[in-house]
């Protein structure tokens, strides 16, 4: 599953990545035909060539830091899962990456404060705020 997602959105960046070299490469054109509209004289159309040419370079250098944007959140995506330690007896919480073989409510070591014994008290998965709009 997490193979082919991956690759699809591979494939998307890699043809938006062309969508925008090409929309970058017409403003570049659109610049230019504005210089030689205005040397020729004609400023109204060299004025429009020039908004025109602004507006797709500046839309495509927004794209691409969009999806550059995403492509390192896409990075940093899996999140980590952690796990609260309690001790019942004094409230000493603790939080640590999960282990394999932990469960809610076991025993673990003593407690560092009271050395009555500890127990897990959740296990949750650690989500960062800036995921929270590419979220699955
Ligand atoms: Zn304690």
């Amino acid at each position: 599953m997490s193979e082919n997602s991956s690759s699809t959105t591979a494939r998307i960046s890699t043809y938006l990545m062309m969508i925008v070299l090409i929309v970058l490469a017409l403003s570049i054109v659109a610049l230019i035909l504005s210089v030689n509209a205005f040397l020729i004289g004609n400023e109204i159309v060299a004025g429009y060539l020039l908004v025109i040419g602004f507006i797709a370079m500046g839309l495509s250098v927004y794209v691409l830091l969009q999806s550059r944007k995403r492509a390192a959140s896409m990075k940093i995506e899996a999140p980590k899962v952690m796990t609260t330690i309690e001790c019942k007896k004094c409230g000493f919480k603790s939080v640590r990456e999960f282990q394999r073989g932990d469960f809610i409510f076991k025993d673990l070591d003593a407690c560092q404060k009271c050395e009555d014994k500890m127990i897990i008290a959740a296990i949750y998965k650690e989500v960062k705020e800036k995921e929270k709009t590419y979220g699955v």
